[in-house]
């Protein structure tokens, strides 16, 4: 690992002040970053601290919430609101990581966590586009169990490792955000990137700004709504496909419903064709298994991975029969 400068900020303000400094980066757990500056993957000449910063999360009457950065995950889960009002999203982060990474990691950083595509931390022997731009993609023909089948390109194939961004996709979350130009909002599922040409870019975030908080806003799908994750072993493992959703039916036709996966492409995945295909129909696994075919028309598979277009199927069939009472 190479020498670093580190501060601890108090504030937004200081925060932003002190990442004024080249190649600075914001650290909140360090459940993630700190693993790629040990690798020499990232090497930022100094580190902003904001995991001191105030951890608040603000409810609102109608019960919409606003959960700062600095907030613990395991606290997220807890959450009374999250557990009554956005159930998803308590179950996706018990699903990711460990008890002792959840209390560490911070919603900033799950959001800014990297791929973990092995080939990505492989510095010494592998090509990857993303670490070294235009070195090639090792995982392409590689051992790509674990990589993406949506939104790939020829540069690029890995997954987004977060299960709590996946819930935070089919809520509509949005993130705020505050940088030397000010504040800004922008949705969960546009904060991200797809790899194309460019797969070293992962988010639209700017110089220096600074994830300040997500804000959730209720309604009926969101507080019914599940989350399943899909793994090779039972705990503290990448998912192979996730499912996040929420469903309103009304009269026996589905009014609302959003569904995102996790697992399947650089970025969490919303379901807009299969929504589309779903709304107005009366929910029966028959249409859940057709809006999925629906949803992986423009799926690419690799010799590793082919599995996960019948797993997602699967996976969204059983989600969206939980949430119904639909036969699984
Ligand atoms: Fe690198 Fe992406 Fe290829 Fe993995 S899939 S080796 S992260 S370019």
């Amino acid at each position: 690992m190479r020498s670093f400068d580190f501060r601890r900020a108090v504030d937004r303000t200081e925060a932003l002040s002190m990442a004024s400094a080249q190649q600075a980066r914001y650290i909140g757990g360090g459940t993630n970053l700190v693993d790629l500056m040990r690798q020499n993957i990232e090497t930022p000449a100094a580190l902003v601290d904001v995991s001191r910063l105030p951890a608040t999360s603000e409810t609102m009457a109608d019960g919409g919430l606003v959960i700062g950065a600095a907030v613990r995950n395991s606290v997220v889960a807890a959450h009374p609101v999250v557990r009554s009002h956005y159930p998803m999203l308590s179950r996706a982060l018990l699903a990711g990581a460990s008890a002792q990474i959840r209390n560490m990691a911070t919603v900033g950083g799950n959001i800014m966590q990297r791929t973990r595509c092995s080939y990505f931390y492989d510095a010494a022997g592998s090509s990857c586009n993303k670490r070294d731009p235009g070195a090639g993609c090792d995982a392409i023909g590689g051992f790509n169990r674990y990589h993406a089948i949506l939104g790939t390109s020829e540069h690029c194939i890995a997954t987004h490792p977060s299960d709590m961004c996946v819930a935070l996709a089919a809520l509509d979350a949005t993130v705020h955000l505050l940088g030397p130009d000010g504040e800004r909002r922008v949705l969960l599922i546009d904060f991200h990137q797809l790899p194309g040409d460019t797969p070293h870019i992962e988010t639209v975030l700017r110089e220096r700004e600074l994830i300040t908080a997500i804000e959730l806003t209720p309604s009926v799908a969101a507080k019914n709504s599940a989350y399943r994750k899909v793994r090779d072993r039972s705990s503290y493992a990448f998912a192979l496909v996730s499912v996040a959703a929420g469903m309103e039916v009304v009269d026996g036709k589905i009014k609302d419903v959003r569904i995102a996966l996790g697992g399947v492409a650089a970025k969490p995945w919303r379901c807009v064709q299969a929504e589309q295909a779903l709304h107005g129909q009366a929910p029966t696994r028959e249409r859940f298994l057709a809006a999925a075919a629906a949803e992986l028309t423009a799926a690419k598979t690799f010799d590793g991975n082919a599995f996960k277009t019948e797993l997602v199927k699967r996976t969204i069939a059983a989600v969206l029969g939980e949430l119904t009472g639909a036969e699984a």
